[in-house]
């Protein structure tokens, strides 16, 4: 009997902690994952908060409610074992107005729902005794709540991928996927114009801000595009970084869940302001001057783009506006910590998140996978996809592989 071979397209966190999860639990099975960049964890999993967020608000029964759970729990214990940072700083939820207040008990209550251990509601003294430089009305915290780095993560599954015998070949961009009845095949391209085909039984597409692109050369149907929305960063001045001990959200505006800009500690000591999200011109747009012509053309030719830019476009220009002004995200930093000044902020590297949009407007709330013959497609893996990784790759391997 031949051996059988799993082909993973992308070596972000997803990817390779699917990759590792099969060479634990499918010995014999031969894997591979391939990536267009020189290193793991170049996009997404390279440019995020470093949050591993504890389940607080993903609706309960969500894949992203349970994932986050169990991957919390799995990736507490794999950095344990790999001496991985993993520090449990703990998370508070702002309320500033007494509409925010109202929507910190719903989140509390969808918390417990969740099974987020130790979360409790806080008052202006219980708030200023954690974190003395917050202003808020109340506040909810949540202890468990932690922040990794997630780089060093991802090279720690890559190693282990490579100890087991697996395969991850970087600097190999898939340029065309095909498929029968009996596997897939794809053909990467490097710098040096070399092409490499290779075949698999099984095809898992891991790829992040492309990966709607890949689901379609794998015949998904065209009913999801990836829209990139680009997160900009303000690094606090070293010497400020005594205003915020550990993690400091706004309370969510169920809207728009993932805007408001929060106040993160990183695992070196750094503090950051942000994420805001703006739409970006370029899927790797990391600058605000980035267009990628293509990636753009895919945006605006999107029919579900413009029922969303209908409804939503206040909310669009203002966080241009953030994006575009430091005295903005200073501003929208001083609702959290009033004493944060423009003259604290540094602007800090971007990240540019994967969301899925549908035809109709709608961003795909939770995560998404769809099976195609004989590849299987991650089509949506946004936060909290770092955090549930582990868990992510077990969900894959239990649902989406062929049993042995
Ligand atoms: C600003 C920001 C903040 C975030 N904060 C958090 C947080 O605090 N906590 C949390 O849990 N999550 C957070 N997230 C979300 C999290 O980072 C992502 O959900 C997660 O990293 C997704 O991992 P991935 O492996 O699916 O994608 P990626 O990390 O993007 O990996 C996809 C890989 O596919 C490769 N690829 C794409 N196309 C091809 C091709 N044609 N050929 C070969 N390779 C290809 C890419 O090079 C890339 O390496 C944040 C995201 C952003 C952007």
């Amino acid at each position: 009997m031949s051996t059988e071979r799993i082909g993973i397209i992308g070596a972000g966190i997803v990817g390779l902690a699917l990759a590792r999860w099969i060479t634990e639990h499918r010995p014999g099975v031969r894997v591979t994952v391939v990536d267009k960049e020189d290193r793991v964890a170049a996009h997404q999993t390279g440019h995020n908060s470093g949050v591993v967020h504890a389940g607080l608000y993903y609706r309960p029964g969500s894949l992203k409610a349970v994932l986050s759970r169990r991957g919390t729990a799995l990736l507490r214990d794999y950095c344990a074992e790999r001496g991985l940072p993993y520090d449990e700083i703990g998370k508070v939820l702002v309320a500033a107005t007494r509409d925010d207040a109202a929507r910190l008990d719903d989140v509390r209550r969808t918390a417990e729902a969740n099974g987020v251990p130790g979360i409790r509601m806080l008052g202006p003294d219980g708030l200023r005794d954690l974190e003395p430089h917050v202003a808020g009305r109340a506040a909810l915290h949540s202890p468990s709540t932690a922040i990794t780095d997630y780089i060093a993560v991802a090279e720690s599954l890559a190693d282990d991928v490579r100890r087991s015998g697996g395969r991850v070949h970087l600097g190999a961009p898939v340029i065309a996927l095909r498929q029968d009845a009996d596997g897939a095949e794809i053909l990467t391209g490097d710098p040096h114009g070399e092409r490499v085909r290779r075949r698999f039984d099984t095809l898992v597409i891991c790829a992040g801000l492309h990966g709607d692109r890949l689901a379609r050369m794998a015949g998904a149907d065209d009913d999801l595009r990836v829209v990139p929305f680009r997160g900009q960063y303000h690094e606090l001045a070293a010497d400020r970084r005594h205003l915020v001990r550990g993690l400091v959200y706004p309370v969510p505006d169920p809207r728009y869940p993932f805007l408001g800009v929060h106040l993160t500690r990183h695992v070196h000591g750094e503090v950051m302001a942000g994420p805001n999200a703006m739409l970006a011109a370029a899927r790797e747009g990391y600058r605000l001057r980035d267009v990628a012509p293509a990636d753009l053309r895919d945006t605006l030719t999107w029919p579900g783009f413009w029922r969303l830019a209908r409804r939503h476009w206040a909310v669009g220009a203002r966080e241009m506006a953030v994006s575009a002004s430091r005295a903005a995200f200073a501003r929208e930093a001083r609702r959290l910590v009033p004493e944060i000044t423009t003259a604290d902020l540094r602007p800090a590297p971007a990240g540019v998140r994967a969301q899925a949009l549908t035809r109709g407007g709608d961003l795909l709330d939770d995560f998404a996978v769809s099976t195609h013959g004989r590849v299987v497609c991650v089509r949506n893996a946004p936060s909290p996809a770092a955090t549930s990784a582990l868990a992510i790759a077990e969900h894959l391997g239990a649902a989406y592989l062929p049993a042995r």
